[in-house]
Parts: C-alpha cells; sequence; structure tokens
C-alpha cells in the first residue's frame, strides 16, 4: 500500500468517526469542559431580560476630590435564552449622571425595540450595535446588557470568557486596593489595616498639596508597598503636578491616573512627556473611538465596563491600544461581583488592575472572582463564574 492511499483510509476513517459524532453534537456537547454547562431547563428561544435595583452598601464614606458617599445605586440584569440565564449589572456613580430610573427607561427601549429582533444571543456584536444606537450615553446601562449577555454565552459554552478569548489565566495581575482620603489620621491608618491582605495601594489624590503630601506620609510612616496614584483630574496647573509626580517617584509610587482634567490634553501630554513614571488616562478614556487621540497625551488607558458600554467592546480597545503601544490598566466602579467578575476576564492582558469595588461594598449580593493574597484567580467556570448569593435579590 502506498502512503497516499494509507494517507487516504486514515482520512475516510476520521472523517466516518466525524460524521458519526456530528449525529450527537450539540454546542454546549463540544464546549463543556470540567465545569460544565449551567443549563437550568430548556425554554424560550426568545431573549428575555428582567432587572431588580440594589442598593450597594460601602464600608466606608467614600471621599474623591468632588464627592463623598456612603451608598451607590446599581440595578442587576438578567437575560435568559432557552433555559440558560446570565446577570449583569449596572454600577451608576451618581456624578456620572446615570440613574436606575434612567436604566429602567433604557431597558423598556431594549424589551421593545431590540430583544424582539434577536433570537440568538451568540451575535453579540449586532445585539449591541442595536443596543449602543438606542443612545448616546447610557453606558453603565449598556454594559449590564452586555455583561449579561457575555455571562449568558459563556454559560451556553460552559466556559470562561478568559479561556475563550485564549488569556492565560497566570497572567492576571493583583488588584490595587484603595484607601480613601480621610480628614481623621486615625480613619486613615484604619484604612491602611483594613488594605493589609493587599500586595498594591491605591490612593486617591488631587486635594490641597498639605493634605496629598499628608496621605502618601501617613501611609509611608507604616507601609512599604507599592502605591498607585489617581488624582482624579484634582490636579490644575502642569508644573505643579509635574512636582508632585517627582515627589511622589521618590516615594515608591509607581504610576499616575488622569493628573489634571479631561480637557486638559495638551497639558497633560507635557507632563506625559516629562513624567518619571506612567501617566494613564481614566476620565479622558471613555470608549474606543478616544484612544487615537489619546496617543501621545498619556502612556496608556484605564478600560472600565460601566464606561465603555462593557466586555465587546473592552476587548476591542485592548487590541487597539497594544496597536498604539500603550499601556493597560482596568478599573471598575463600586460594584458587586458581577461587574467585577467580568472586568476581571480581561485582566490577564493589564499592567494594572483596580478591581477591588466589591471589597468595598458590605453587601454584595453574588460571589465571583476572588482575590488570593491580593491577586486575581481566574476559575475554570463558565461564563462569568458566578454564584447568587441566597435571600438577597430575587430575579
Ligand atoms: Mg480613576
Amino acid at each position: 500500500m502506498t502512503k497516499h492511499m494509507s494517507d487516504r483510509r486514515t482520512f475516510l476513517k476520521t472523517a466516518g468517526l466525524l460524521t458519526a459524532g456530528a449525529a450527537l453534537w450539540h454546542p454546549s456537547q463540544l464546549f463543556a469542559g470540567s465545569a460544565g454547562a449551567a443549563k437550568k431547563k430548556s425554554g424560550s428561544k426568545k431573549l428575555e431580560l428582567a432587572w431588580e435595583d440594589f442598593q450597594g452598601i460601602m464600608k466606608f464614606t467614600f471621599t474623591i476630590s468632588g464627592s463623598s458617599r456612603t451608598t451607590t445605586p446599581i440595578v442587576i440584569t438578567r437575560l435568559t435564552w432557552d433555559g440558560y440565564e446570565g446577570y449583569g449589572e449596572a454600577a451608576m456613580p451618581p456624578y456620572l449622571g446615570e440613574t436606575q430610573a434612567s436604566c429602567h427607561e433604557f431597558y423598556k427601549k431594549v424589551v421593545d425595540n431590540i430583544l424582539p429582533k434577536f433570537d440568538n444571543p451568540f451575535q453579540i456584536e449586532d445585539i449591541m450595535a442595536a443596543v449602543d444606537k438606542i443612545t448616546t450615553n447610557n453606558t453603565a446601562a449598556k454594559a449590564s446588557i452586555d455583561i449579561a449577555l457575555h455571562d449568558l454565552v459563556g454559560n451556553i459554552f460552559g466556559q470562561p470568557w478568559w479561556k475563550i478569548w485564549g488569556f492565560n489565566p497566570k497572567d492576571a495581575p493583583y488588584t490595587c486596593y484603595t484607601i480613601g482620603y480621610d480628614a481623621s489620621d486615625d480613619m486613615v491608618n484604619t484604612k491602611i489595616e483594613e488594605a493589609s491582605w493587599n500586595k498594591i495601594i491605591k490612593v486617591k489624590l488631587g486635594m490641597s498639596e498639605a493634605e496629598d503630601k499628608r496621605m502618601i506620609n501617613l501611609i509611608r510612616a507604616r507601609d512599604q508597598r507599592p502605591i498607585v496614584i489617581d488624582a482624579n483630574q484634582g490636579w490644575k496647573d502642569k508644573y505643579y503636578a509635574l512636582d508632585m509626580i517627582h515627589w511622589l517617584a521618590e516615594r515608591g509610587v509607581e504610576m499616575i491616573e488622569q493628573p489634571m482634567s479631561k480637557l486638559m490634553l495638551d497639558e497633560t501630554a507635557w507632563i506625559t512627556e516629562r513624567s518619571p513614571l506612567p501617566v494613564m488616562a481614566d476620565e479622558s478614556c471613555q470608549r474606543i473611538y478616544d484612544i487615537p487621540r489619546l496617543k501621545g497625551a498619556f502612556h496608556g488607558i484605564n478600560i472600565k465596563l460601566m464606561k465603555c458600554t462593557g466586555l465587546w467592546e473592552a476587548r476591542q480597545m485592548i487590541t487597539m491600544a497594544e496597536q498604539n503601544h500603550m499601556k493597560l490598566m482596568v478599573g471598575c466602579m463600586t460594584e458587586t461581583s458581577v461587574a467585577i467578575s467580568a472586568a476581571a476576564q480581561i485582566s490577564p492582558k493589564v499592567i494594572w488592575a483596580d478591581l477591588d469595588g466589591n471589597y468595598l461594598l458590605g453587601n454584595d449580593c453574588f460571589d465571583g472572582m476572588k482575590l488570593v493574597d491580593g491577586r486575581i484567580t481566574l476559575e475554570d467556570k463558565p461564563g462569568l463564574g458566578l454564584t447568587k448569593k441566597p435571600g438577597i435579590i430575587s430575579i
């Protein structure tokens, strides 16, 4: 027998096995790994959306330059299709302009105008394009649909998104933990103790020079862990900002986020050119179309799902930032484990992760991404790896 015939015979044998296999084949069987698919029962092939308001209660009063609060408005969403389900979340710090009421209004439009056009949740690109066209803003409401859709589709595949995208879970970074501003030294010291489990401290600056330096000096008096700084647009003068960055670099600070107003791109570019530390865009970078004009003004971008409408666009922002040689960070609002577990899926691609939102909440309604010694761990669980805690929300 010639080699050609042998190859052909092997091919026919293999093809026969494949044909036999195809008769039994179903997408969830192909993709179901150790995690298994989370199908509960067969159901409607229509995409159905439910939502429920949730009031997040913060462990500490949260103060950044400009505002202070103890609770945060959230809406949890749930998409169902053919017996599968997926959860999403809109987390809405008041200064961003969305509310639970604006979400409800948005969801009614999704239910009336978008979902009836789709009977296939795998069409994430088309569904999210249609959702995005409903309004110009409402990015958190849009993200809550996107996150639920990713959880749903991941549950149908029986695989987590970090795996579907081909990311290496070993690349997932440590998360920062934010020590918020407080006027009381004792309270700052309590917050430092609360953060003792963590490897990287994040400090919100942008108050007066005396208050900013007091925060850093209090931390450095008892703690030598790396610090990253978020000025939240708080510095008004580029010379002052650069002086502060040098002062901070001498005290073991690794990175500066949004030193000046999102509108002051020329001044920020001047700082970035001279800064001894990487300068990252947060408020300046909302959506993917912001990235091209930020090149040169910042060293990189902070991707947040509530700003960029969710994981579908976030995944594309990663590619665009990499193509432009920009550094990556992933951040969050004060969020439950739903949105945090979604953001964790892209964390293997970033240098810095600021995914402590669920740890800042006293009443998380889901279990999801776990931190182990402050490091993000990506488990082999389908979708976003979520488990609803009993008795907190009803959808
Ligand atoms: Mg920030």
